[in-house]
């Protein structure tokens, strides 16, 4: 570490009457109860979703040597040249927050020779990513991602069944997106396509940014991936990839295609996706959704049937897609429908310190059989707790009052007919039996 920076870090840690009004940093966000309700229903749905598909869960590291990355995404992407979290850790190592999670899963998959274990291995993982972005709508610094490789295949089927797969969680999720489709060919047929674009870019060179002119030379294709729109523009003409695949290229492309057809999944083909990663061979997609301004990728992916080898691993084939979560966050709360919220469990309205004992006995049993349960035990009156019960959206309310004590009854009031009944209460020996009755009712 830098002299410099080890002094400002200590100077910061232990300096007194720095800034304490510490919030978190920008592009960092919380996500709070409410919202966590929404990613907790899309990773359900993509999870089943998965299984369908005999996905099974990795889960790897966030932190990676920078070496991995580097190697994998490409010297001249965006993400390794601008945008890693990278830094050099107490041994003098360069270490990086993982900015996107295939290159961590394949060096997982080499490390421990997974492929002995099954000989095609279908893997998902589900987590934070870092990328040193400008904060945006739907673009953070630490984001999430759902991560998806099938590695030692290369069938053109399976990169159907892995779109497929992607489409099926957004549709189960009740979101529409467009597939856009493209093949950036293989070693084989790229120098040809290479040749073709360098002769495009030849008189256009002085016209374009900074960017692309050193992508030129050192990465042509890179082209097709600037963000800058006068560069776009330049582009349009440019020749398209598909129309110089050699003839296996142009077969697998073909099949995934009829792949796609045949499970109704509709696509169009975009000839100039080339994706902000290196490492693509082959089929390469996007998921698109023209809600979100910018940000219109919620997922994207393609395959890499080159990349475990160059990672030092056997020469085998993959294909990946990641889904970013946070787009999709905001896509369902776009629908209105998802704003309602859903009443259920049981509030106990104890009134009384006798009746705050028997009613907190007989949570604790109902949470067993599985009710959701919530009590008060600050000793308020029956309205401030019917409130709370109606605030806290339960479905229905158990009231345990004096009165009902004596004669060995609650009433069982749901909070949506507004109906109530009386139940016995149960002497301390049955209190099992009596919870799944009431279990039962009310669930
Ligand atoms: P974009 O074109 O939006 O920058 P990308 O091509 O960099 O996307 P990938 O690296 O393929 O995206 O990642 C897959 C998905 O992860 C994207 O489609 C998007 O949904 C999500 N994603 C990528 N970067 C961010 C970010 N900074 N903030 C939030 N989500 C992101
Ligand atoms: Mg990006």
């Amino acid at each position: 570490m830098p002299q410099e920076v080890v002094r400002r870090h200590k100077h910061l840690l232990f300096s007194k009457g720095i800034d304490l009004n510490i919030t978190a940093l920008k592009g960092f966000k919380d996500i709070l109860p409410e919202e966590a309700l929404l990613w907790q229903r899309i990773e359900m749905t993509a999870r089943e979703v998965f299984r369908r598909f005999a996905f099974k869960e990795i889960k790897v590291p966030i932190l990676e040597k920078t070496a991995l990355f580097a190697r994998s995404i490409g010297e001249t992407t965006d993400i390794v040249e601008k945008e890693m979290y990278s830094f050099v850790d107490r041994n003098g190592e360069s270490l990086t927050m993982r900015p996107e999670g295939t290159a961590s899963v394949l060096r997982a998959f080499i490390e421990h020779s997974l492929q002995n274990q099954q000989p095609v291995q279908k893997l998902f993982t589900l987590g934070p990513m870092f990328r040193h972005e400008r904060p945006q709508k739907g673009r953070l610094r630490q984001f999430h991602q759902m991560s998806v490789e099938v590695l030692g295949a290369n069938q053109p089927e399976l990169d159907a069944e892995v779109m497929a797969m992607a489409s099926m969680v957004l549709t189960e999720l009740g979101l529409t997106v467009s597939l856009e489709i493209n093949s950036l060919g293989c070693p084989k047929c790229r120098p040809a396509f290479n040749e073709a674009l360098l002769l495009f870019l030849d008189d256009k060179k002085d016209a374009l940014c900074e960017d692309c002119q050193r992508r030129r030379l050192k990465n042509p294709l890179r082209v097709l991936d600037c963000k800058s729109s006068s560069c776009q523009s330049h582009y349009q003409s440019a020749p398209s990839i598909i129309a110089h695949l050699c003839a296996e290229c142009a077969d697998h492309f073909r099949v995934v295609q009829a792949g796609l057809t045949s499970m109704a999944i509709p696509y169009t083909i975009n000839s100039f996706m080339v994706r902000g990663l290196d490492y693509y061979t082959r089929t390469t997609f996007e998921l698109l959704t023209d809600s979100l301004g910018a940000q219109s990728a919620v997922g994207a992916g393609g395959r890499y049937d080159g990349l475990i080898k160059q990672l030092g691993g056997p020469d085998l084939p993959g294909i990946g897609f990641a889904m970013g979560m946070e787009r999709l966050v905001l896509m369902l709360q776009q629908q209105s429908s998802n704003l309602e919220p859903v009443q259920s469990g049981l509030f106990v309205a104890a009134l009384g310190e006798r009746a705050r004992g028997i009613g907190f006995a007989m949570a604790q049993a109902l949470r067993c059989r599985g009710v959701q349960v919530l009590m008060d035990y600050a000793d308020s009156s029956l309205k401030s707790q019917m409130k709370q019960s109606g605030k806290q959206n339960c479905r229905h309310t158990l009231i345990l009052g004096d009165e009902e004590l004596s004669k060995g009854e609650a009433i069982l009031r749901d909070m949506n007919t507004k109906g109530q009944e009386t139940i016995p209460i149960p002497l301390p020996g049955v209190l099992g039996e009596w919870s799944a009755m009431l279990a039962e009712k009310i669930q």
